[in-house]
């Protein structure tokens, strides 16, 4: 599998990975490769969530001549591979740790900022007639030990208090009786505003808002290098064709060539988050783990594991993976998921895994993302840390923005650029300490 840390080449026009997703989807991007030298006015590099709704912003809102270099095909990344959950937030700090480092008026900006990434998905699902089966709301953060639960209620109050959200406390009976029968859920905090879909559906609605809206979207087309013209604007190659404009915008994220953009590469450590969908559950199945909604789920681990129940019944069950791109597909990561799944719900002691994907992350070293001019006239967004559906819809929006000049809301993640890695060459030697530390706090802290 294609390493962003170990890979200068990312390939091209690869087809979609054998996920669930690409299973049911019914329409595929209407796309070409650039094949001719073009000019235009603003390039976006990468077809995702971030790259899409920036160039639908940058055509729809501020009718620029925009042109979006995709390397394989609309959400082929990241953004065609997540779990669906739309989150609200990003990066790794919740609103408790954002008010300590950051005080708590800036907080408050953050969680309006999150409201409104939420809010952005939502008007882009029903501007756009997205058909992505968005789910009835309902996010379930849960206690995987009774001493987490403790602390539950005085986060909700905390939330209610100082952010006037709504966030609701469930006990462990409550869980049980109205959610599910999970034996390592020892209670768990509700957010209402959260709601799962179809990634990769999401990630072609967006393409094809951005093409009607006049984007033109290229894919198969990897931009392999790039470098500032004297008038101070770029050129860029593709295999087939050379591309000039004025400005040029990153968003490329977990998925960045090895050297692409060395600020950017130093900056971002690409971790790898696995997927597995089981088989259907059968009624019996169904009655015995009480799964009877479709809320999305998370737990409280260092080494978080995340599950849905889909519309057909399967369970959709993610987690960390290998560390290495080369050992991605081994089977002990499907494996691994399938146990803990099975450890959480011993009643489905029968499912067998049918699907499993996995994609990289862009872990930031400061847990926050950035959106930001990183010189003039090159812009990118990035370092969402896993937790990136909604905030990178919103980080298209304020990249498009940015590049026409106006100001954005007054937080730390659009002041400067992502800080980078120190020893970066190490990074990978940090997270597999991280995932032995995880694993230890998880079982015995
Ligand atoms: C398994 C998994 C589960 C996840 N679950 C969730 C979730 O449930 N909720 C959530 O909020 N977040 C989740 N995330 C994270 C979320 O998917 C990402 O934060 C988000 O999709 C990032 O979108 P993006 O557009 O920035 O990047 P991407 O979608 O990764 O897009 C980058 C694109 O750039 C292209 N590219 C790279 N280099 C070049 C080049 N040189 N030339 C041309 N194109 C190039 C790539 O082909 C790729 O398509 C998950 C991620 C994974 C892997």
């Amino acid at each position: 599998m294609y390493d962003p840390l170990v890979n200068n080449d990312i390939g091209c026009n690869a087809t979609y990975p054998n996920s669930y997703w690409a299973q049911h989807v019914d329409t595929q991007p209407d796309t070409v490769t650039l094949q001719q030298d073009i000019t235009t006015d603003v390039v976006v590099v990468g077809g995702g969530y971030t790259g899409l709704s920036c160039a639908y912003q940058l055509a729809q809102r501020f009718n620029r001549e925009v042109t979006v270099l995709e390397a394989n095909r609309a959400g082929w990344g990241c953004s065609g591979r997540n779990a669906g959950f739309v989150l609200r937030g990003t990066g790794r700090l919740s609103l408790a740790q954002l008010s300590q480092k950051f005080g708590l008026d800036i907080a408050r900006v953050f969680h309006q900022e999150y409201s409104d990434a939420i809010t952005q998905v939502r008007q882009m699902i029903a501007e756009g007639n997205i058909n992505c089966d968005a789910q009835t709301p309902g996010y379930l953060k849960v206690a995987h030990k009774a001493s987490l639960a403790a602390d539950f209620p005085a986060q909700v109050e905390f939330l209610q208090r100082q952010f006037g959200y709504k966030a609701e406390y469930l006990s462990a009976a409550e869980v049980k009786s109205d959610y599910m029968h999970n034996t390592q859920a020892h209670g768990a905090i509700r957010f209402a505003d959260c709601f799962g879909v179809n990634p990769l559906a999401l990630a072609q609605g967006y393409a094809a808002m951005a093409q009607r809206s006049g984007a033109r979207l290229y894919s198969g087309s990897p931009v392999t290098k790039w470098q500032r013209n004297t008038d101070g604007g770029f050129v860029l190659q593709t295999p087939q064709a050379r591309v000039h404009c004025k400005q040029l915008v990153f968003a490329t994220n977990g998925y960045t060539p090895k050297g692409f953009y060395p600020p950017l590469n130093r900056a971002c450590l690409p971790v790898l988050s696995s997927i597995i969908v089981t088989s259907p559950l059968s009624e019996q199945q169904l009655q015995q783990s009480g799964l009877h909604h479709n809320q999305i789920v998370m737990d409280t681990r260092a080494l978080k594991y995340y599950y849905r129940k889909l519309p057909d019944n399967r369970i959709l069950f993610g987690g960390r993976s290998a560390v290495y791109g080369k050992d991605a597909e081994k089977a002990v990561y499907p494996a691994r998921l399938l146990s803990a799944l099975k450890n959480c719900f011993p009643m489905l002691d029968d499912l067998r895994c049918d699907y499993h994907w996995s994609g990289w992350v862009a872990v930031s070293y400061d847990d926050l993302p950035r959106v930001c001019e990183a010189e003039s006239g090159l812009f990118y967004a990035g370092g969402y840390c896993g937790s990136g559906l909604s905030f990178s819809t919103l980080a298209g929006v304020r990249l498009a923005e940015l590049t026409m000049g106006l100001a954005l809301p007054d937080l730390p993640i659009y002041q400067g650029t992502l800080a980078p890695f120190p020893l970066p060459a190490f990074r990978r030697l940090g997270q597999q300490g991280y995932y032995q530390w995880g694993r230890f706090k998880d079982r015995f802290l």
